[in-house]
């Protein structure tokens, strides 16, 4: 069985010489599948038309490897975690378990990204140590999510498919991803944001990265500003201290204001909220960003005074 493994973590266990600009503190995995994903979101070099190189999530290059070649490497990457993407091919969930049972020995909690799944299989994924799972509605909106997507499950799929997940692992423990800068407005893509945090779930933001030979290969990644912002409020909407309803859009739906002036931002924000949010060890480094380039997640906090700059910038 094959299986493929993100360049970094690759690096950080052994598999690939070359440098790394920031170690992963998660082992980065995803299901080997010889042809495309069953679905067609239109930013994903997996999707069934897209005619990007199949190694390649997000900017990432995953090669692929025999599982039992990884399995034993990785002790050496002394990663907290192991997540597991999966593209969705029939099969999927009974590989799913074959590659859970494999890393069970490793005794490391296990996050798995996958489409819509019973919750039978939810179970059965908790007994083989998995304890998050990642919810791709990456849309941030139900208007957009039908031209972005293109996939099996609809809009209100997704969010069932997130309700049994809370159902089966508890509060907290449903990631939905969410993507920003795919034609959502603000006010839509904080209300998404509100509605996953009502049902007891969490976000995780990733910023929109073009790819070549997608669909959306042409269009623009969000502005590190717009990206800010949606991290702010995401922070707000999470511990409670806003909400949409205080938050200041435009006619055009674009965030102004989050009912709090400079100083009383600057009092609650902490700066780990502009650092990767995902499960418990994950830092993703570069998933969206190139190396020397400011990052829309920062793989660590970026420091307090980062906190002071972004209010100035984003008010
Ligand atoms: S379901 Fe996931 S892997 Fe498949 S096309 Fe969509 S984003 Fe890509």
């Amino acid at each position: 069985m094959m299986i493929r493994v993100s360049y970094g973590t690759a690096i950080a266990m052994g598999l690939v010489k070359a440098k790394m600009f920031a170690k992963p503190t998660t082992a980065y995995l995803m299901t080997y599948h010889e042809g495309r994903c069953r679905n067609n979101c239109a930013f994903c070099p997996q999707a069934r038309e897209s005619w990007a190189d199949l190694k390649k999530l997000s900017r990432i290059t995953w090669p692929a490897f025999d599982v039992e070649q990884v399995i034993e490497r990785l002790p050496e990457g002394g990663f907290a975690r192991i997540c597991l993407q999966t593209v969705d091919y029939p099969g999927l969930v009974s590989d799913v378990l074959k590659l859970l049972d494999q890393f069970q020995p490793l005794g490391l909690p296990v996050s798995v990204s996958i489409t819509p799944v019973d919750k039978e299989a939810l179970e059965e994924f908790k007994s083989r140590g998995v304890d998050y799972i990642g919810v791709g509605l990456d849309a941030a909106s139900e208007r957009i999510y039908p031209e972005i997507k293109d996939s099996l499950y609809s809009w209100d799929e997704m969010w069932c498919f997130t309700a049994d997940v809370i159902d089966v692992f508890g509060e907290g423990k449903a990631l939905v991803h969410l993507i920003i800068g795919l034609g959502e407005t603000d006010r839509e893509a904080v209300e998404t944001i509100a509605k996953a945090y009502s049902m007891g779930a969490w976000v995780s933001l990733f910023a929109f990265t073009p790819i070549r030979g997608t669909r959306l290969e042409s269009a623009e990644p969000p502005s590190l500003k717009r990206y800010r912002k949606i991290q702010v409020a995401h922070y707000l909407i999470k511990e409670g201290l806003a909400g949409p309803k205080d938050f200041e859009f435009d006619e055009k739906g674009s965030l102004v204001g989050f009912g709090m002036d400079a100083d009383e931002l600057a009092s609650v924000l902490p700066p780990e909220i502009f650092a990767t949010h995902g499960c418990p060890g994950c830092n993703r480094p570069y998933y969206n960003e190139r190396p020397k380039k400011e990052p829309y997640n920062f793989p660590e906090s970026p420091g307090r005074e980062y906190v002071r700059r972004v209010i100035d910038s984003i008010l």
